[in-house]
């Protein structure tokens, strides 16, 4: 088989590298130490719970507990409270559980932590929902 020639273009000093590479990629050698054979970290925290809107037609994920809240408040007036109000006493629950076991202790959320004490209170109703200001 012929091999194909290309001449090089007028300007170029050099051959330029139409038919060889400049370099040898075989000689390129990677210490097994830096390969990367672990699976990367998940971008969610370990144990995050999902909060998926109950009452939404399409999939509406949230990052935050308080923000799902104020969805359901300002999203779903046409929704029954009381059925608003179990999904908020449920997804505290569900976020109380998920600090105990994940919390670094720190002070973050402690603004929500006292909103998931009030939903799991027995006297919580919406009128609490709604002095919460939520947007
Ligand atoms: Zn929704």
């Amino acid at each position: 088989m012929d091999q194909v020639r290309f001449d090089r273009p007028r300007r170029h000093l050099y051959s330029s590298f139409e038919t060889t590479l400049p370099s040898n990629l075989s000689a390129v050698v990677v210490d097994p130490a830096h390969l990367c054979t672990e699976p990367p970290p998940s971008l969610k925290p370990a144990g995050k719970p999902n909060l998926l809107c109950l009452f939404c037609s399409k999939i509406k994920n949230f990052d935050s507990l308080v923000g799902y809240w104020g969805h359901l408040v300002h999203k779903h007036e046409a929704t029954d409270t009381e059925a608003r109000l179990q999904e908020i006493r449920r997804t505290a629950v569900v976020w109380r559980t998920y600090w105990e076991d994940y919390s670094d202790g720190g002070k973050r959320g402690t603004k929500t932590r006292e909103k998931i004490s009030q939903a799991e209170e027995d006297t919580f109703d919406w009128s609490m929902v709604l002095d919460w200001k939520l947007r």
